[in-house]
């Protein structure tokens, strides 16, 4: 095994999480990791600190500490205006080789994805992605992440006992954020960044917004599988009546038939609506990771053996090429007397 730059023995006994925000606010994740750093910090009794990189960030301090980090620290510099893997991955290296963190939470987003990856390359550390929950060993001041394997069917725990940072990824919507509530202090610390453009490989041409697509908090969600034929348009029909969003599983994601922001499950988004219905979909664990939190789960597809049946309130078996038509027109006939 190679060995890491840093041993337990040079660890600072803290943990960090990495933050990330969209305009004024911190994202969901961020809170969510806070939230969880807070939980692992309390079981070995280490602070928290919530790490910013990019330029004035000040106005997000508040946020920070009122969702229980002990502290923030401010990776500052005008290079780091604008996202560069490049750049903010020197930037966080720096600031790791300084303080020597225990362990290091990330979103398992496109930008923290691609810094994590390259610090466990650049400090011959571990990472583990995708973790679907992490603990802390007190005793060894170890973490420990359950990640799933071999197509969901069993939950591996991993630890990296002689390597430091300890590195995970978490999706979003795997963790529960907190209420902000009172600071348990005004600590903020500013790293010293020193960069120079010609680490910066990285050209921005054009920045493009995405639609903002974001199923994790929709209330009803209506998933449709390979089962469906592409036919989502009947779906946002029946979410759209319902007040809710669509989802699906990957196949109808990687046909092109829906954006890749709207799949469901581990590779996914991980959504908590109060009701979930899944229409041609089988089951997969990849997939029901994604809405078993559901408060309700209904599920329509012509196999009676469909394992997701499992997993359901509700099971419907039958065509979803003539269940959902039918739904849809009760649904709306029902609008009609209700205001009528
Ligand atoms: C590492 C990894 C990560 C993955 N991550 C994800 C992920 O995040 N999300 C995800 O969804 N998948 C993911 N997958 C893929 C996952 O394993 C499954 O292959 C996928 O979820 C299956 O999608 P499906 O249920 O739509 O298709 P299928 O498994 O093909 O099921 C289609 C279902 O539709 C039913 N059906 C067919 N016609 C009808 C009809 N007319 N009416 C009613 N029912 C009908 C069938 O009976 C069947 O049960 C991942 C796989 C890997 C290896």
């Amino acid at each position: 095994m190679v060995a890491s730059l840093f041993d337990p023995s040079e660890e600072n006994k803290a943990i960090w999480v990495l933050l990330e925000s969209a305009g004024v606010e911190l994202t969901d994740v961020s809170f969510e990791l806070l939230a969880k750093g807070r939980e692992l910090a309390d079981e070995v009794d280490w602070p928290l600190a919530g790490v910013l990189i990019g330029d004035r960030l000040e106005h997000l301090n508040s946020q920070v500490l009122s969702h229980q980090a002990d502290e923030v620290l401010l990776l500052e510099h005008p290079l780091l205006e604008a996202f560069t893997v490049d750049a903010y991955t020197q930037a966080l290296y720096a600031a790791i080789m300084e303080r020597i963190p225990s362990v290091i939470l990330f979103g398992a987003t496109p930008n923290s994805r691609d810094i994590a990856g390259r610090l466990a390359v650049r400090l011959r550390t571990g990472l583990n992605a995708d973790c679907i929950d992490l603990r802390m060993d007190k005793d060894r001041g170890v973490l420990i992440s359950d990640v799933t394997g071999f197509g969901g069917g069993v939950v591996a725990l991993l630890e990296m006992p002689d390597h430091r940072p300890q590195l995970a990824t978490v999706r979003p919507g795997v963790f529960h954020s907190l209420e902000a509530s009172a600071p348990r202090s005004d600590k903020v610390r500013r790293a010293k960044v020193e960069l120079d453009q010609s680490v910066i490989r990285t050209r921005i041409i054009e920045q493009v917004k995405g639609e903002g697509v974001s199923i994790g908090q929709a209330p009803v969600l209506v998933c449709g599988g390979r089962g469906i034929s592409g036919n989502f348009e009947m779906l946002t029909e029946l979410a759209e009546l319902l007040g809710g969003d669509v989802g699906a599983t990957r196949p109808p994601v990687d046909e092109g038939y829906i954006e890749r922001e709207r799949q469901v499950g581990q590779t996914g988004v991980i959504c908590h609506p109060e009701i979930a219905i899944n229409c041609g979909i089988s089951g997969a664990f990849h997939f029901v990771v994604g809405i078993q939190d559901a408060e309700i789960i209904i599920s329509i597809n012509s196999d009676p053996n469909a394992p997701i049946f499992e997993f359901s309130d509700y099971c419907v078996v039958g065509d979803v090429e003539q269940i959902l038509p039918a739904l849809i027109q009760s649904l709306k006939e029902e609008r009609v007397v209700t205001h009528a």
